[in-house]
Parts: structure tokens; sequence; C-alpha cells
């Protein structure tokens, strides 16, 4: 950690605790070079995600669901598994990255979507019914239609 005061590298760690939410580390740091102190923030990589589900209840993020669900899209088709489990990291990491602690079901779902959209247009139809629980067969096949015309929304 750079000294703000000097650019000096070496700091020296004086007190740590935790941040009042507690979901970060506070360190008091102390510069070799020229002894002024800063403090910083360590946000921990495994700070709770929460998902907030369509009728208001919550549960912990797990990023193995997203893989199952993609799993279940992709019966069949021709993707590597590996693959599956790179979308459900990649989904993870950007949500962690963000500064909300929760997201809902629905946001998850839509960025869901949006990959497998790329990847294979059958796994989207597949999950997209499901997922967006198409109202009747009418709704479903005008989605299909757009797909096959390789137009957007
Ligand atoms: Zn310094």
């Amino acid at each position: 950690m750079r000294c703000p005061f000097c650019g000096n590298e070496n700091t020296r760690v004086i007190d740590t605790r935790a941040a009042e939410d507690g979901f970060a580390i506070k360190r008091r740091r102390e510069c070799e070079n020229c002894s002024k102190r800063f403090t910083t923030y360590e946000r921990l990589d495994d700070r709770p995600l929460i998902v907030v589900k369509k009728d208001g209840s919550k549960q912990l993020f797990d990023k193995h669901k997203i893989y199952t669900g993609l799993l279940k899209a992709c019966e069949k088709r021709p993707i590597a598994e590996s693959k599956l489990l790179e979308i459900a990291e990649e989904i993870e990491r950007e949500l962690k990255n963000r500064l909300e602690q929760e997201v809902t079901s629905l946001e998850i779902g839509e960025m869901v979507m949006s990959r497998l959209k790329k990847l294979d247009e059958v796994a989207y139809v597949r999950f997209a019914s499901v997922y967006r629980q198409f109202k009747d067969v009418n709704s479903f096949l005008e989605e299909l239609k757009k797909l096959l015309n390789g137009g957007e929304n």
C-alpha cells in the first residue's frame, strides 16, 4: 500500500479493526519514509450478496444456482460445461463489483439471458420461457420469431 503523501511503497499497519458496517476492514497505516499516518478500507471478497426474489423473500447469492439453470437450458446443446461455469462466475464477479449488496432475481435473470442469447439461441429461448414465464403460447412464439428473424427486441 503506497503512502498517499510521499508515494513510498513501504507502509506499516499499526491498527486493524472492522469498519462500522462490519463488511470491511479498516487499517491505520504509517509510512516508513515520512511517518505520516493514513487509513485504508479493505472490502471483503466474500461480502455476502443478497438475492431478493419476486415474492420479496431474500436468500444468499449462490453461483451454483445460476450454473444449474444454465445446465438445464443447455441440455443436449453443443456447449462446454466449463463455458457455463465461466458465465456463472462472470455474473458473480460483476455483481460483487457493484456497490449494492442486494440484487433482484430479475436482474440476475436478465444477466443470464443476455449472455445465453449470444451463446446459443435455443438455450436462450428455453431459459427465457421458464424465466419469464410467458403468459401464453403467443408471447412465447413472438419471442421465438424475433430470434429466428435475427431481429433484436
Ligand atoms: Zn510517506
